[in-house]
């Protein structure tokens, strides 16, 4: 599968081993969005991690599935577009932080849906 704006190995885990479970349906989510919903930049933050690196980031297993990512969206109303967008592409789950700078999205199942804030 191609995207048009992102490369899967944007996505790779960023610990230096190369692992990237990725799962291209996010990928392709938030490529929809990109083109069609949030024309500004989305930077990957973090995508697929292994679990060493999930546990050395205080992760909660989410990122190993490959169906999470973390992404540094401008605040404002781009914010509110971008959870706009998130919606209308079935992005199930987002978490905003009070003193991270990026955006959690994730498709795992059997989460809580809605937007949460930490
Ligand atoms: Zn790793
Ligand atoms: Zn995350």
């Amino acid at each position: 599968m191609s995207f048009i704006h992102f490369t899967i190995g944007e996505f790779a885990c960023k610990c230096g081993c190369g692992a990237n479970r990725i799962d291209e349906e996010l990928v392709r989510r938030l490529d929809w969005i990109r083109a069609a919903y949030y024309p500004w930049t989305l930077n990957v933050s973090s995508g697929y991690r292994c679990a060493a690196r999930d546990r050395a980031v205080g992760g909660n297993g989410n990122h190993p599935t490959g169906l999470a990512a973390d992404l540094i969206v401008s605040k404002g109303a781009r914010l509110r577009d971008f959870i706009l967008a998130c919606h209308a592409a079935g992005i199930p789950r987002i978490v905003l932080y009070h003193n991270l700078p990026h955006v959690h999205v994730d498709m795992v199942p059997n989460r809580p849906e809605g937007i949460y804030i930490r």
